[in-house]
């Protein structure tokens, strides 16, 4: 009986003879892979996975890249790393059979519609409203920050159904179709000038009850699910030693004349690295503890950490190009196809602002560290036992 990381080994060969990805367009390449288990290794059979420990799914992705093959999460980072997994969990076998292949095929782009004008890190307290018509929903709101959705086939929804139970307990999860007329994108701009993500807007939008997730009631816990994956896939990544964003650093060091390769600045380009390399170390040390698909506190700790620290290595590699840091391409609005996108270190540098808001605030994550993790005494709410319609709001 070979290990489970033999039987991986050994359905990548099959997958990389028959399917070579010099010669096998994106497309085909992660169906195939999909159909073999490959794709979320985790996952259930039948619905691209096989049942096997996450960890593993870290033989799979180095060997496709350096097989040079194609990255479902470069293109669709939404849907693979949080929408996917959620949709695995709560969703109906119909609906893992309809939406896993072509999300993982990048055939359909996903996004999440959580965060609204009045509900960001308290995304509990949201206003977005469902309310129940024969078998259908009518949903009427207004979502923002949505990466993505100006390409997207399918979002993952949250709307108050009950607003007279307490906050967490009113809230339904859907799919829903981002194409019906009903929904409105308009882009929001960044400092990079591009719009990645968007506002959207939902007038009496129809969504089938067989498209819900769970059960009514069971929204936070099924966003609990997409939250818990959305850290550890921003910050639970595991680059190669010195490879990822520390590289970047390394380059601009690399390059520097060495009258500028002071002691003060070894001192702290190398204790930049070292938090780097502590970072992918503990990375590693919590995929090992992960129990099958529940990230747990760990993803939250890693990925405050890994943005304090991409902001950290930016900065300091913004100071050490001078005054070439400040040169920029262009501001000109642009509606990218893929989100993070970060092409030149000015942009780089730029785009890390938003990595300790992205995902859950810094702040927020520092209060899960000291509840979860230290027993500290928890943050004060006021509005937990209280029906969401009488908490007062703005
Ligand atoms: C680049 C980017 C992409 C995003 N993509 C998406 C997406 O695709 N889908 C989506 O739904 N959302 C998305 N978001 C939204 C993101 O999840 C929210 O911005 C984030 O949760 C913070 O919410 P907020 O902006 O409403 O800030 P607020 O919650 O209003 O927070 C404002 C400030 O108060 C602090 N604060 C709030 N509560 C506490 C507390 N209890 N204790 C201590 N400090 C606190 C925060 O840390 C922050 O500094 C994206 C954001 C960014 C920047």
């Amino acid at each position: 009986m070979p290990s489970d990381e033999a039987r991986v080994n050994q359905l990548l060969d099959q997958l990389l003879e028959s399917h070579p990805p010099a010669t096998t367009s994106a497309r085909q390449f992660l169906g195939a892979q999909f159909d073999l288990g490959l794709a979320w290794v985790h996952f259930d059979e039948g619905f691209g996975g096989l049942g096997l420990n996450p960890k593993l799914q870290r033989v799979i992705t180095d060997r496709v890249r350096e097989a040079g093959g194609p990255f479902c999460a470069a293109r669709n980072p939404i849907g693979y790393g949080m929408c996917g997994p959620t949709v695995h969990v709560w969703g109906s076998d119909d609906q893992k059979h309809r939406y896993l292949r072509p999300l993982f095929t990048c055939e359909d782009i996903w996004c999440q519609l959580f965060s609204e004008p009045g509900s960001g890190s308290d995304f509990a307290g949201l206003s977005s409203r469902g309310v129940r018509d024969g078998d259908e929903w009518v949903v009427n709101g207004q979502k923002v920050w949505t990466t993505l959705a100006h390409v997207s086939r399918w979002g993952l929804l949250v709307v108050r159904t009950d607003p007279e139970a307490v906050k967490h307990a009113g809230l339904t999860a859907f799919v829903v179709d981002m194409q019906a007329p009903t929904v409105e994108v308009r882009p929001l701009r960044q400092m990079t000038g591009e719009a990645e993500f968007n506002e959207v807007y939902f007038t009496d939008t129809r969504i089938p009850d067989s498209e819900m997730l769970g059960n009514p009631g069971d929204g936070w816990r099924v966003s609990l699910t997409t939250l818990m994956n959305e850290r550890t896939s921003i910050g639970g990544n595991i680059p190669a030693k010195g490879s990822g964003t520390i590289a970047d650093l390394m380059k601009v060091w690399n390059e520097l004349p060495d009258d500028r390769k002071d002691a003060t600045t070894r001192d702290r380009v190398t204790k930049l690295w070292t938090r780097a390399e502590v970072h992918r170390l503990t990375n590693i040390r919590a995929s090992q503890n992960r129990r099958m698909g529940d990230p747990g506190p760990e993803g939250s700790i890693g990925k405050m950490e890994s943005a304090n620290l991409n902001k950290a290595i930016y900065e300091e590699m913004i100071d050490l190009m001078g005054a070439d840091g400040m040169l920029y391409g262009s501001y000109e609005m642009v509606r990218p196809e893929m989100a993070m996108g970060s092409d030149t270190l000015q942009k780089a540098f730029l785009r890390s602002r938003a990595n300790s808001i992205e995902g859950g605030t810094t702040e927020v994550m520092q209060n899960i560290l000291g509840e979860r993790v230290l027993g500290l005494p928890g943050d004060v709410r006021v509005d937990r036992d209280v029906p969401w319609s009488q908490v007062p709001r703005n």
